[in-house]
């Protein structure tokens, strides 16, 4: 490696907390990583680790609350993730898809572990960002792009040692399957045990590397599985060692240099256009969801 990234810290998981009764998670952002624009355009990062939903007559998640002034994006590792929204939207994503929600303007909806799931009972993992979204695009319409695994731009590896899938941004001339508001890639890669990967990224992208499955070795230091690898804007080359089966979600990012006025469910740049967001919400501006 000429130029390699360097790596600034590895993060353990940070202690969970629920969202609802059905998304147990490590809140790697906010918290895990303490400044609020360091990982900028990612503002959150909770990651529901694999853990075990025993059988349950009740839908398991959280029930109806607004967004505006973000994207929300949910990657479904295990189990099945249910959604609606105000904008009429429904769906489920499976084992591997991932659900691109532009919150925008406004938007009301619900999450929760897919029905037959949660009848069921079985492993759950999940990833949920938040994307935060440039000033001049914070109001744009809310809209929801729902991206199965077979969609994601695909490059095998040689002797068929891996897959990168290139959920948004580019990978060579790979493109990715989301729209995206601001520059970014954000990369699904699965390594098999004692393959090796290289990769540049951005010098001046935040970057960041969750460990999904497995060990590895990356830039030559050990990591575990559930734990984070944050870079420093230094260098830009990335090379993965996969010391078992490897799963690993690579979020980088051109950060959006604004203030960030974060309330709640509210994504915004000054604390007045909280307060509208606030007021917008209580006169109903976000349309209607039932629970
Ligand atoms: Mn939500």
């Amino acid at each position: 490696m000429n130029n390699p990234k360097i790596i600034e810290s590895i993060i353990p998981p940070p202690p969970h907390h629920w969202v609802g009764n059905g998304f147990k998670v490590n809140g790697f952002m906010p918290g895990g990583i303490r400044s609020e624009s360091r990982m900028s355009p990612f503002f959150l990062l909770d990651y529901n680790a694999k853990v075990e939903f025993p059988p349950s007559e009740k839908q398991r998640g959280v029930g109806v609350h607004p967004h505006r002034g973000f994207e929300t994006v949910t990657i479904a590792y295990k189990g099945k993730v249910e959604h609606h929204d105000s904008a009429g939207n429904h769906d489920v994503i499976g084992e591997g898809d991932v659900q691109w929600m532009t919150a925008g303007s406004g938007i009301l909806h619900k999450e929760y572990q897919e029905k037959e799931f949660s009848k069921k009972g079985g492993i759950f993992q999940m990833v949920q960002l938040w994307v935060n979204l440039p000033a001049k695009h914070k109001m744009t319409t809310p809209k929801y792009q729902p991206i199965t695994y077979n969609t994601f731009g695909k490059y095998i590896l040689p002797e068929d040692n891996g897959i990168v899938n290139v959920i948004a941004g580019s990978y060579k001339d790979i493109k990715g399957a989301a729209y995206t508001f601001s520059p970014m890639n954000v990369y699904d890669i699965k390594l098999n045990k004692d393959s090796t990967f290289e990769f540049d990224l951005p010098e001046k992208y935040n970057t960041c590397i969750l460990m999904i499955e497995g060990d590895s070795a990356i830039n030559d230091q050990r990591v575990s599985e559930n734990n984070l690898v944050l870079f420093k804007n230094s260098g830009t080359e990335i090379t993965l060692n996969a010391l078992t089966n490897c799963t690993f979600l690579v979020l980088s990012g051109e950060p959006i240099n604004e203030p960030i006025a974060a309330h709640g469910p509210f994504l915004m740049n000054t604390d007045k256009e909280i307060q509208v967001a606030i007021d917008d919400y209580y006169a109903g501006k976000f349309g209607t969801l039932e629970d």
